[in-house]
Order: structure tokens, then sequence, then C-alpha cells
């Protein structure tokens, strides 16, 4: 009788050792978080009509680089970095960095200022050529829209290019899918907006929206979707709020520089907490792929 309950004991706790374990797996292990940051030569000055040189765009953004790169040392955490020629050409030594803290290199076109159709091909020409890695991404400057046939050719795995949300003025894009799809044989990875209303989760909300609603909202996206997709910028992480100069609107330098800092280690912090996979954008491609 006692052999028995004993047996009994072990299966049940076997039993709910086997339900936790699974329940533990649907739960964190396969949810996924896709950080990205697009490096480019600040610019947004020139978007105002103020005069902007790229030598004094390429410090902003490798102060900025520089602080996204310590944020995400500290967290232990890997992202992937969508970056300009312009940006790789005059910053070799924050390349270097990127790659050897474990991070991804896409590509960001060329010069953003000035996007031409073709520079997904010229992108991945000077990326490679200057981090001696292989590119199998790519994102448009300002999430302009792409060929996709041709972006295959080029030898990309996958596009990022899409903001799938209607934004007054930059994007139109309701009817496009809201999560990850094929198109022309290139996986189109588009940035999280919320399910239904689709709220845009990109950089411009975290400035923007309080915290603790930013949080519930990328939660939200995570239950319906099982990934997280979002990007920021370098001169996010700058103090555009001391630079009046640079005649840029209050909802861009709401929250910039360090504040910024402060946020984005704390939306890390908060889904670390939960147990969620910080993967890069290649890996991602793999997963779906298998
Ligand atoms: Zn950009």
């Amino acid at each position: 009788m006692c052999l028995v309950d004993i047996n009994g004991n072990d299966f049940e706790a076997w039993f709910r050792l086997i339900i936790l374990l699974w329940i533990k797996k649907i739960n964190n292990i396969e949810i996924m978080i896709l950080l990205s940051f697009d490096i480019e030569e600040f610019d947004v000055p020139r978007e105002h009509g103020v005069e902007y040189s790229l030598e004094e765009g390429m410090k902003v953004s490798v102060e900025g680089t520089n602080r996204i790169l310590d944020v995400l040392a500290k967290n232990d955490v890997r992202s992937t970095f969508f970056t300009t020629g312009n940006f790789a050409l005059n910053a070799p030594e924050v390349m270097e960095r990127i790659i050897s803290e474990g991070h991804e290199v896409a590509c960001h076109g060329v010069d953003h200022f000035n996007p031409k159709e073709s520079d997904f091909r010229r992108s991945k020409e000077i990326v490679e050529r200057v981090c001696g890695v292989k590119v199998t991404g790519y994102r448009q400057p300002r999430m302009f829209p792409v060929v996709e046939s041709e972006i295959k050719k080029a030898g990309y795995k996958y596009n990022s290019s899409l903001n799938p949300a209607f934004i007054p003025g930059r994007y139109m894009n309701l009817k496009t899918p809201r999560t990850w799809f094929v198109k022309d044989g290139v996986m189109q990875i588009p940035s999280s907006v919320t399910p239904f209303l689709r709220f845009p989760l990109f950089w411009l909300s975290l400035h923007n929206l309080p915290e603790g609603l930013y949080h519930m909202l990328v939660r939200r996206v995570l239950k319906n979707d099982g990934y997280f997709v979002t990007y920021f910028h370098p001169w996010e992480f700058y103090e555009l709020k001391e630079h009046p100069e640079f005649k840029i609107p209050f909802i861009i330098k709401r929250n910039s520089g360090m504040d910024m800092v402060e946020r984005l280690d704390s939306l890390i912090v908060m889904l670390k907490s939960r147990g969620y996979k910080f993967i890069t954008y290649d890996e991602f491609v793999d997963i779906k792929n298998k």
C-alpha cells in the first residue's frame, strides 16, 4: 500500500513537472524579442531645413550607438544593427564593437538623406567589406518600399522595411499583413503594431507614451503574435533637448538622451524578467524557415 502511494506521488510529481515545463516552453522560450537599431548619420535637422554636415551627423550617431551598446551589454542581450554605408565607412571602430559584442549587422542603404533604388546592392558591398561579415537583411531608409525580387537577387534573406500602420504624412500601410510573411522569396519582417487598431510600437511611441502603457501594449502584441519587433536610432540617445538649433519637433526631442537610455533599459529589464528570448533578425528567419 505504502509502495503504491509512493509511486502514485512520484507519478503525480513527474506529471506536474512535465506540465510546468510545457507551460514554461509555450509561455517563455518560444517568445522572441527582435530589437533593432537603424544606425545612420544623423540627418533629422536637414529634414527641417537646417544645414548639417555628415561629420556633425556622425558625431551624434556614434555617441548614441555607443550608449545603445552599453545598455545591451549591461543586460547581456543581442540585437540587429541596420547600418548605412556612410555610417560603416566613417565609424569602422563602432562596427567592430557591434560585431565583437555578438550583434547582427544588416544594411540600411548608403546615404540616409538621399536614398536611391540601387542602394541595397551598394550598401551590402560596403558593409560586408568594412565589417568582414556576410549580411542577410535589409531595411530601406525611411522605410521606403523596395523591389523584393531585386532584394533577393542581391542575396538578402529578409527585408524589414515595413511599418504596417497609418502614420499621417509618413506611412499608409493598413492593408499589408501585420506580422511576418514571404514576398517574392524574401521574408518580410514588419515592425510590430497592436492587433486590430494597429497602433505602432516603434521608437516614437516609446518617447511619448507613459512607459507603463508602452510596456502593456508590447505584452499585448507578444500574447497575440509570440514575438515583438521594434526599432530605434542612435540619435534618440543623444541630448537633442539641448540643441534648439536642430529645429526638431517636440515629439522627437521628448525623452531623448539619457532619458531614452533609461527607457530602453527598463523595457529590456521588463522583457528579460519574463524570460523572453532576445534574438537577431537573421536567427528569426532561420527559426521560421525550419
Ligand atoms: Zn533610417
